[in-house]
C-alpha cells in the first residue's frame, strides 16, 4: 500500500508528524505538505506564481503553496507513481459541518478524490494537539481496516473523520454521520493600523446550529469518532424540477 500524506497546518505540525509515525510501518508513505499554515485554503490552487518543493531533514517534502497544490504536484509529476490512498491531517481543530467547505485539510483530500484516488481527511475536534497519538491510532486502525476489506480496489471515496481529544481508551466507537451546520460566523474584528487605516480580522466560525442526532457535532460531543463520507456534486438535485419550471416562466 502506497500512501501520500499531506495537511494544511504545515509540514512541521504535530498532527502530520503523528500521522506519519502511525502509518509508516503499515505502508510506503511519503509526505508532501505546505511549508506554512494554510488552514481555510479549501481547494485553492496557486496559478499566478511558481511553486517550489524542498526536502526537510526528516524526509518530508514541503511546498511553497496550498494543500491542494501539494497533492496536485505530487500526483501530477513529483511522485512518479499513483498512490493507493491519500491521507490528510491530522488537523489542529474540528472540520465539521460547513467547516468542510473552507478546510484545507479536506481540500487536500478532495484534490486526490478529484483524480479518482481514495482519500481521508482527519481532524481533532479541539485545537492544541491534546491526545494527538490517540487520533493517530484511530487513523492507523481505519487505514488498516480499509486495506483489509480491499476497499482501495473499489470506487474511490472521500471520508471526513473528526476525533475527540480523548485518550484512546476513552474514545467511543466510530459513528457514520451527516454533516451538521454552524451558526454564521462571529462579527469581524477591527483594529487601527499604525498608518491610520482600519484593519479587519475574520472572526471565528459560529457555534453549531444543527447539532442534532446523526450529525458529526452530536457524535463527537459524546466522545465518538465521527466519520462522514463526502461527495463533491454541489447540484441541488431536489430542486432541479422546480428550477426548470421557474426558468420556463422567467424566459417565456
Ligand atoms: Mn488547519
Amino acid at each position: 500500500m502506497k500512501i501520500l500524506i499531506s495537511n494544511d497546518d504545515g509540514y512541521q505540525a504535530p498532527g502530520i508528524v503523528a500521522l506519519h509515525a502511525a502509518l509508516k510501518d503499515i505502508a510506503d508513505v511519503e509526505v508532501v505538505a505546505p511549508e506554512h499554515n494554510n488552514s481555510a485554503k479549501s481547494n485553492a490552487l496557486t496559478l499566478a506564481a511558481p511553486l517550489y518543493v524542498h526536502a526537510a531533514h526528516n524526509g518530508f517534502r514541503y511546498v511553497t503553496g496550498t494543500p491542494a497544490d501539494c497533492v496536485h504536484i505530487a500526483l501530477k509529476g513529483l511522485l512518479g507513481y499513483r498512490p493507493d490512498l491519500v491521507v490528510s491531517g491530522i488537523n489542529n481543530g474540528a472540520n465539521m459541518g460547513d467547516d468542510t467547505i473552507y478546510s484545507g485539510t479536506v481540500g487536500a483530500a478532495m484534490e486526490a478524490y478529484l483524480f479518482g484516488i481514495p482519500a481521508i481527511a482527519f481532524s481533532q475536534t479541539e485545537k492544541g494537539w491534546a491526545h494527538i497519538d490517540a487520533a493517530a491510532e484511530v487513523a492507523r486502525r481505519l487505514v488498516l481496516q480499509i486495506e483489509r476489506e480491499r476497499m482501495l480496489e473499489g470506487p474511490a471515496f472521500l471520508l471526513n473523520v473528526n476525533v475527540p481529544n480523548l485518550p484512546f481508551a476513552e474514545l467511543q466507537a466510530t459513528r457514520v454521520c451527516r454533516l451538521g451546520r454552524r451558526h454564521s460566523a462571529e462579527k469581524v474584528i477591527t483594529q487601527d493600523s499604525p498608518r491610520g487605516e482600519t484593519m479587519y480580522w475574520i472572526a471565528s466560525a459560529g457555534s453549531a446550529k444543527d447539532s442534532g442526532e446523526g450529525t458529526d457535532f452530536h457524535a463527537t460531543s459524546l466522545g465518538h469518532v465521527a466519520l462522514t463520507p463526502l461527495q463533491i456534486d454541489l447540484t441541488d438535485h431536489a430542486n432541479l424540477g422546480a428550477w426548470r419550471d421557474a426558468v420556463v416562466r422567467l424566459t417565456n
